[in-house]
């Protein structure tokens, strides 16, 4: 990239931009109005000057109602417009600072955009861009809501650096331009609504990147793409400091993954599966996440399928650095050699290897599900209902346990909609576990094997193909649990009596009370001197059922739910039994 012909174009654009100041305040900006359908950027990054340049087309399409004549593109406050064209003439625009946490720094840097002509409703705009500048370490939209700096700075770890280079995009750093409106951490769930708005938006857009690596001492295996799939074209002068390495990479469509580039002095460790790269003094801990990878493997490709993809990881620099995760790209310190914390993370990354939906609780649900199954089968089903508890406690809190959720909310919050990654991780895990539980494992697999993301045009797509596999009617489960967020059911056994049979045993008939808004089928446990027999049971909320359980020796106590199906209120679930001897 020619630096100085970007300064120059910048310099003339400068007076422009002094009489357009004025015109802009007097619009309200409609800053979601445009979608951007393709990107088409060259990339220049310099890791010792902590530098990013980028120059290119993106292509807007008004997705708004009515006409319009302001595009407003955002990029990071640490970068700075040099200039924006359509149709080869340079355009008005005005650059101002924007205050928003979708950005690390906290703010954006926005070229507010007069465009030659209003553009009508589903039209679209060509715009020749260029903008550059650095990308530093920076945690200021945490720090400035009270997050201690070295938290903070282990979230938003993102820069350029000759030692250590990683760059998020949308939501962590906007390397790339955007448009949105402000989000703001400190307002709930401000800054997820933000993003997802963004990622709805942007669905079915494109990325094609042209991406040079100048200086320092880089090899091709240094440089790690995510969210994009890439192939080096190119590596000129192997020498420093005027080494240069080009990449040519474009998005992968389907996914709503952060665009990310990560470069550093990896080595590797390349396996069937996955590919580790991991900095040096790490190799133990490379080497157990690989074998536990690949141990994984079978019981993953039994469950979601032949990998579509190898998986990656890539260590990062800080030991504390919070795991980012983009498809089967997983970026986290590799510190542990604990090998079944390492199969735990393989079992989330290998499904998103070989499972693709661009629906979140779909994808990130099945991966977490993966992950209690993983457990189920490793340590039995109790480590696995202990792992979901954990899981569970995080969307309790968001789940209100006492109100029924008002009649937006249903719809808004319910799997198929939320932005709540609380929701689509956690909850979704306990769905997958719970159809698992009622449709079995053989009808289950059988659904996941006949899913096509291509295909799932409607979020009843998935639920109808889990439903082809049963004779039972699971729509009321989808409902509650799935197009819908009715709360969580809360058991209760209402009584529980045992009569001796004429062939010594006894028979217990429990009456189970759904006091919550949602239905289930609850595991019954019956324990009795020496053992315990369970039964499952299908209660709808605000609804009883009846089951008898017969067991070989005198029953002692009923417990409803083992704790696989989410509730609002567990302390209600075991009842001492009378026994009456006829
Ligand atoms: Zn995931």
């Amino acid at each position: 990239m020619k630096r100085r012909e970007l300064s120059i174009a910048v310099r003339s654009l400068g007076f422009l931009c002094v009489f357009c100041a004025a015109t802009v305040n007097s619009f309200a900006l409609e800053r979601e109005a445009f979608t951007f359908t393709s990107y088409d950027l060259n990339v220049q990054i310099e890791p010792d000057l902590h530098r990013l340049g980028v120059r290119g087309k993106v292509t807007l399409r008004n997705d708004s109602q009515a006409p319009q004549k302001i595009a407003v593109l955002q990029i990071s406050s640490s970068l700075d417009w040099r200039s924006v064209k359509a149709g080869d003439k340079p355009v008005q625009f005005v650059s101002q600072p924007y205050t928003s946490d979708i950005d690390h720094t906290g703010g954006l840097s926005e070229a507010i955009v007069t465009l030659p002509q209003a553009i009508a409703p589903k039209g679209t705009v060509e715009l020749e861009i260029a903008y550059e500048g650095v990308i530093l370490l920076d945690a200021t939209r945490l720090t400035r809501i009270g997050t201690p700096e070295e938290a903070a700075n282990s979230t938003d770890w993102d820069r350029i650096d000759a030692k250590f280079t990683a760059v998020r995009g949308a939501g962590y750093v906007a390397w790339y331009p955007i448009a949105t409106d402000v989000a703001n951490l400190s307002e709930g769930n401000s800054l997820f609504e933000v993003l997802d708005r963004w990622k709805t938006r942007e669905a079915g857009s494109t990325m094609h990147l042209r991406v040079v690596m100048i200086g320092g001492d880089l090899e091709h295996d240094h440089m790690l793409f995510g969210g994009v799939s890439c192939s080096v074209i190119e590596v000129e002068s192997t020498s420093a400091p005027n080494q240069r390495i080009a990449a040519d990479c474009a998005s992968q469509r389907l996914r709503s993954d952060v665009p990310t580039f990560v470069v550093a002095d990896y080595q590797v460790l390349e396996r069937p599966a996955i590919e580790v790269k991991y900095l040096r003094g790490h190799d133990v801990a490379a080497t157990t996440s690989a074998d536990a990878a690949e141990k994984v493997v079978p019981f993953i490709t039994e469950w979601f399928g032949p990998r579509r993809e190898k998986a990656k990881t890539a260590d990062l620099a800080d030991p504390k650095a919070a795991p980012f995760e983009s498809g089967a790209l997983l970026l986290m310190p590799l510190t542990g050699d604990d090998p079944k914390l390492a199969g735990l993370a393989a079992a989330h990354q290998l499904t998103h290897a070989s499972f693709l939906s661009f629906r979140p609780w779909i994808e990130e649900g099945l991966a977490h599900f993966a992950q209690a199954l993983y457990l189920e089968q490793q340590s039995g089903r109790q480590a696995a209902l202990v792992y979901m508890g954990l899981h569970r406690s995080a969307f309790n809190q968001v789940d209100a346990p006492t109100a029924p959720p008002r009649a937006e909310d249903e719809a808004n919050r319910s799997l198929v909609n939320t932005t709540s990654e609380e929701l689509y991780r956690s909850k979704a895990m306990c769905v997958w576990w719970m159809l698992r539980d009622m449709v079995g494992e053989a009808g289950l697999k059988k659904a996941l094997a006949a899913y096509r993301a291509e295909q799932d045009k409607e979020p009843s797509y998935m639920p109808r193909l889990i439903a082809a596999q049963t004779q039972r009617d699971l729509e009321w489960f989808f409902d509650d649990w799935v197009y819908r967020d009715r709360g969580l059911p809360d058991f209760k056994v209402e009584s529980a009596f045992s009569r001796k049979t004429m062939t010594n045993a006894y028979m217990v008939t429990i009456t189970v009370d759904n006091l919550g808004t949602t239905g289930a089928e609850v595991p019954i446990t019956v324990k009795f001197a020496g053992g315990d027999t369970t039964k499952r049971l299908e209660v709808r909320a605000k609804s009883k059922g009846v089951i008898r359980v017969e067991v070989p020796a005198s029953p002692q106590e009923v417990v409803v739910n083992d704790g696989s199906v989410p509730e609002s209120d567990m302390r209600n679930n075991t009842f001492r039994i009378e026994v009456t001897d006829k």
